[in-house]
């Protein structure tokens, strides 16, 4: 199955549209909204917060913030009177 360009969505066959780039290259998209999201309103998919990418680096974020703080707390557990 082919996924959105833009959103990250699986696109079920006979359903979203096809846009090929003029230097070749193909994107694939679920539906309207991502095609002017992309094309017209020239977004990045990491800067609209209802795509995959975005997630996906949201959570790599947390994650990485999450791995120092835990460290931390764990200090602050030890020291319980
Ligand atoms: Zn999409």
């Amino acid at each position: 199955m082919v996924k959105c360009s833009f959103c990250g969505k699986e696109i079920k066959p006979g359903t979203g549209l096809m846009y090929v780039k003029t230097n070749g290259s193909v994107l694939y998209f679920c539906s309207s909204k991502c095609f002017k999201n992309a094309l017209k309103l020239k977004r990045k998919p990491i800067d609209v917060k209802w795509t995959e990418k975005h997630r996906k680096l949201a959570l790599r974020a947390k994650s990485s913030k999450d791995s120092k703080s835990s460290n931390k707390s764990s200090k602050k557990s030890k020291g319980k009177r």
